[in-house]
Order: structure tokens, then sequence, then C-alpha cells
């Protein structure tokens, strides 16, 4: 069977985002029969030999392509990053006088704030609220008798990213979901790593936790299994059925990344294309960015048009190249080119070539 991998499209969209044609390929064959185990991966046991060495290898992959320590547990677990804002604080928040401290980066962090709200006090310690989240918030001192201390990476939404992590006197939880696999990062500076698959590892359906096991189970409450960490690494991931597909696809993945040469060359690659991309709405003056330049995310760049008047037709000119998923996020319109882990530089190029097009025609 052929499959139908559409090459024309440059597929710039937020998430679900865009994943290499060989994991689509593998993905979408392993629905007919996994490997030639004579069954679909999606109708074998998850406690079967095949899918068991899939979970095992799915976990190594993430503590080889990131240098896990270890001391630290990889958990693939279901919710989507939105119910690991719970999870983060329900595993970290004491029970009694629970107190944590939160960077105010945009929408995402403002959801993690939200849910931690309902188990203890929330400090705000830094917020990018009076310049409408176009700054990461810097210089902040983090309480040392909070709980934890809560950042998020990459505001996927408006496309500021943390470049310097603070230096945190209690643990360290990060919400790296737009980001995670893009850099290199050094696991032990946090106690809790967690991300939604669908924006660099795979498809929707799985999050991913790495979380340092010496700091769980010291919080004094009593918490639901299915979000307790702890008991989730007693299992393996595996409390119930976990995601098959979902875990196999970030698997294939994560396969890609280590085949390509890693983070180190993901990093590489990817600070090349936002360079394209930036210098581009740099130069031209019919662009401008949206977010103060130190801050500027590599894998979500925004910017809109000096002029409106040309909108219609610069939006016709990108969608005639096969350009697809540039629109802003609803919340704040312009343009957001997202440049995840597995779009190519020359899907970069042909958007750069419609940008300076436009301003020739202008
Ligand atoms: C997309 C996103 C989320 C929400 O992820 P879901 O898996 O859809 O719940 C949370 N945080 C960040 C930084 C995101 O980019």
């Amino acid at each position: 069977m052929e499959t139908q991998v559409k090459a024309k499209v440059h597929n710039f969209s937020a998430g679900p985002c865009i994943l290499p044609p060989e994991v689509l390929r593998k993905a979408s064959e392993s629905i007919l029969e996994l490997d030639n185990h004579g069954l679909s991966l999606i109708e074998m046991s998850h406690r079967s030999k095949p899918f068991v060495e899939i979970m095992e290898k799915a976990r190594n992959l993430v503590r080889e392509l990131l240098n896990v320590p270890d001391n630290y547990s990889v958990l693939f677990l279901q919710g989507g990053a939105s119910l690991g804002f719970y999870i983060s604080a329900i595993n970290f928040m004491k029970n009694e006088g629970g107190k944590a401290a939160y960077t105010d980066t945009g929408t995402w962090s403002s959801g993690a704030i939200k849910e931690a709200k309902l188990l203890g006090e929330v400090i705000t310690v830094g917020t990018g609220k009076d310049n409408d989240f176009t700054k990461i918030p810097k210089g902040y001192t983090i309480p040392s008798d909070a709980d934890y201390f809560h950042i998020t990476s990459n505001n996927t939404i408006r496309g500021t990213q943390v470049k310097e992590f603070p230096k945190s006197p209690v643990p360290m939880l990060c919400d790296m979901s737009s980001d995670i696999f893009s850099r290199k990062i050094n696991v032990s500076d946090f106690d809790l790593i967690y991300a939604g698959a669908q924006k660099n590892m795979g498809p929707a359906g799985t999050t991913l936790y790495i979380v340092n096991k010496d700091k769980l189970g010291k919080t004094g409450r009593q918490i639901p299994s299915m979000l307790d960490l702890q008991k989730q690494e007693a299992k393996d991931s595996m409390y119930n059925t976990p995601p098959v597909f979902a875990v196999y696809g970030a698997m294939l993945t994560m396969e890609w990344m280590k085949s390509i040469g890693g983070i180190a060359e993901l990093e590489k690659r990817n600070e090349a294309k936002a360079k394209l991309l930036y210098d581009e709405v740099d130069r031209n003056p019919l662009f401008k960015g949206t977010t103060a330049v130190e801050d500027r995310s590599l894998m979500n760049p925004t910017f809109v048009l000096t002029d409106e008047s040309l909108t219609e037709r610069f939006d016709k000119m990108w969608k005639e190249a096969g350009v697809s998923g540039i629109n802003g996020h609803r919340s704040v319109g312009g343009y957001r080119a997202s440049m995840y882990n597995a779009l190519p530089i020359e899907s970069v190029q042909v958007l750069v070539d419609v940008m300076k097009e436009l301003e020739n025609n202008a």
C-alpha cells in the first residue's frame, strides 16, 4: 500500500502539528498490522510483549535523548498538558498550608495557576500581564518557603520562550509542551517536566512526565490513583490501559529524532529555521514581530502586517504557495508560523519567499 503524504503542504500548524513522513507511514502501517505480529497495534493487549517493548523503548528513548538521570522516572499518561496543570500541583502542593510560586507567561500558565488554586495558595512571582505577555518575566525572587515553583517554557500562543531558566530554591516544575525535544535542557534542573505529545513528540493522546522520584510522596495528601505519579510510576505508566497509538507514534518520532542526530542536531535546525523567518520579519518593511526580540520563541514565531489592508492579498498568496496553518491564535490574531521539529527549512523558505514577493508587488 502506498501512503499518500501531501508533500506540497507546508504545515505550520500550532498543534497537533507536523510529524516526519516516515513516522506517518510506519504509524499507519501499524494500524493494519504491527510489524509481523499478525495483529493491529490497536487490537492487541497492552500487556502483550510487543506493546510492553514499545512502551519500554519509548521511555528509554526519552532517557537517551534528554539524558534523564536515573532517579527520574519517565511516564506516558493521558489527559493532555491541561490535566498536567492539576497533576503537577497535586503531587507537589502540601496538604496543609500548601503554597506554590508561578510565573505567568500567558494563556497556558494562567491555566496552570487556575488549577493549582484549587489545592492551595498561589503566588505569582513574575507576570507578563502588563505587556500583554509579549515579554518573559525576569529578575523575580522565588520564595524559599514555597512547596514548588512552576514555569511554562514556551508560550505557544504569544510566541515567547524562556531562554534561561531561573535557579529555584524549591522544586522547579515545568510545562514544556511546546518546546520539549527542540533544544538542549538539563533535566536535573527540574523536578518535574510535563508535555502534551502533540506539539513536538507525536500524535495527541499522551502526555509525557519526567519526574524526580525522590521528591514524590511528600505532600501528606490523598491523591486519586490516576493522578498519583508515584502510583503511576510503580505501574510503569500502565496503571490502566495506556493510549497505545499515541505512545507508539511518540516512540517512532523519537526514533526519527535519534536517527538524525538527536537534540543537538534538532536545536541547530530549529535555530536556523527561526533565524530565516525572523530575519525576514525584521528586514521586510511590510512585517513586524509581536514579541520582545530577546524572548522570541524558536517554535512559534509571531508577526503582523504593518499595513493591514494587505491582509487579503497576503493570505491568498501564502495559501496558493501551499502554506498551511499560519493564522495567529484566535485570542491574539496576526500570524503565527509554528516551526516544530519535523518542519523542514524548505517550508520556511517558501513562506519567506511569499513575504518577499508581497513586498516586491506591494
Ligand atoms: C498546547 C499546550 C497546552 C495544552 O495541551 P493539551 O495537551 O491540549 O492539554 C498546555 N501548555 C502548553 C505550553 C501548550 O502549548
